[in-house]
């Protein structure tokens, strides 16, 4: 019987998981729950921006340098990170790589995944992973507690953590998790992502602007950085 909560987290390039959910994870697992990075690429063609200045550089290495990165950031998480490495820019996703992903599931039974919003106007890969993980989901869950010829999963929640440009990908957050207590865990992690140091600035910033916000939703003052979320999944409530 599973005894942890268990999260799962699909990202499209090596790094997409520390900008937009790190909080969320460092929050998960300090209070004792299990997480799952799943990253589809390193992101070595589109997103390994700093790498890219130096002469000479082959896709060997920067892959290899995004897998320490991401390594790392996954580590100061506290979460266990899976690379497929299926490439990107174009990012593909086949029928056997959309099993790998439901397998993941199936194996880590998550109470939530994590993953990218439906719409990116700006980007090509993320979301064909967020198409990807939301088909895998229905793959590990089956129809709905009928049987099936495969083993399955209760349904997990599921919630789009926010792209770069939220207002232009259709983001409406509804969800805002304060990461205040787990922010130096955050920091640590967007530290170790070197090859796109030009972020860390942008995600703290936006993390102070939803904290702000987020005091419309009955978070005070001492709530200094919150991350938010699109639920995508029917909510389970019990009203008393
Ligand atoms: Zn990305």
């Amino acid at each position: 019987m599973k005894t942890q909560r268990s999260m799962v987290i699909i990202s499209a390039h090596a790094a997409d998981f520390v900008w937009r959910a790190g909080g969320a994870i460092g929050l998960h697992t300090l209070n004792g729950g299990k997480a799952t990075v799943v990253s589809l690429s390193y992101g070595e063609n589109g997103e390994s921006g700093d790498l890219w200045r130096k002469p000479g550089q082959t896709i060997e290495t920067v892959k290899s340098h995004r897998h320490a990165e991401s390594l790392a950031a996954s580590n100061a998480l506290g979460a266990e990170f899976i690379p497929l490495d299926l490439g990107d820019y174009p990012l593909e996703v086949s029928g056997e790589s959309l099993r790998e992903i439901a397998s993941i599931y199936v194996e880590k039974e998550p109470d939530v995944i994590l993953i990218h919003a439906a719409e990116d106007p700006f980007n090509p890969d993320h979301p064909v992973a967020s198409f990807a993980a939301q088909k895998a989901r229905l793959l590990a869950m089956g129809a709905g507690g009928v049987p099936a010829s495969f083993k399955t999963i209760p349904p997990p929640e599921m919630y789009a953590f926010e792209p770069h440009q939220p207002d232009l990908c259709s983001f409406k957050p509804d969800t805002f998790v304060d990461v205040t207590n787990v922010w130096k865990i955050k920091t640590q992690a967007m530290l170790a992502m070197a090859a796109q140091s030009y972020l860390q600035d942008h995600y703290t910033r936006r993390a102070e602007q939803r904290a702000f916000q987020s005091r419309y939703a009955g978070f005070d003052k001492d709530t200094r950085y919150v991350e938010a979320f699109q639920r995508m999944t029917p909510e389970k409530k019990r009203f008393l």
